[in-house]
């Protein structure tokens, strides 16, 4: 779920870094730093809608460059304000639920080599975007709008799922399949991954009428 917007500045800001030190053309380098220091310019003109221009154009080394771009583009992904905007819906806040690790690592659950484990897997992350149980509408059990957290307990997923696994690490706004997710993002975990996919086939068949 990365911003398109934020990759694109800074894509941009690299590339103007690059112009600024090219040594292959010297005049081109003389040429962009005189820009640069022109607010009129078409420079000042990207520097005034790019604010990760100014951070970025500047840095000399290599690697504090890629841990800044890093730095950059996860305080984009944890801004709540963001990826709401597309949506004329408020946000539902699930992405709250997912831990942004600091150096971006993506969970392992989007790796997989069997057709069976492709299966659960897909599952496990339809969960994580939130495409199941999220506010819809209409349901099977309740009047009100669905929720993932009348989902869990309604389905008795819940009651199983803490039996089995006793987790004490949690959050009251997060349920007990995103507990489990988090502490088991990384690695191989299959076994875990298969009872998270079992809970969210029944959590479909008792609160959204699937018949799988
Ligand atoms: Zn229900």
């Amino acid at each position: 779920m990365k911003s398109m917007q934020c990759r694109n500045k800074i894509l941009n800001a690299k590339f103007l870094r690059n112009i600024k030190t090219l040594k292959e053309n010297l005049q081109i380098s003389r040429l962009t730093n005189f820009a640069a220091k022109d607010s009129q310019s078409v420079y000042g003109e990207y520097r005034k809608r790019n604010e990760y221009l100014v951070e970025l154009v500047n840095i000399s080394r290599k690697t504090e460059l890629s841990r800044k771009i890093k730095e950059l583009r996860r305080t984009d992904i944890m801004d709540s304000k963001k990826g709401c905007k597309s949506t004329t819906n408020p946000s539902t806040r699930i992405s709250d639920s997912i831990p942004v690790s600091n150096g971006l690592k993506l969970s392992s659950i989007l790796f997989w080599k069997s057709e069976e484990d492709g299966e659960n897997l897909r599952n496990l992350v339809r969960w994580r975007l939130g495409r199941i149980a999220y506010h819809q509408p209409f349901l099977n059990c309740s009047r009100e709008n669905l929720s993932r957290k009348h989902a869990v307990l309604c389905s008795g997923v819940d009651e199983v799922l803490f039996g089995k696994y006793e987790v004490v690490e949690s959050f009251q706004s997060h349920t007990i399949l995103d507990t489990l997710l988090n502490k088991y993002m990384f690695g191989n975990h299959i076994s875990i991954w298969k009872d998270v996919s079992w809970a969210i086939n029944q959590i479909q068949k008792s609160c959204l009428g699937f018949t799988i």
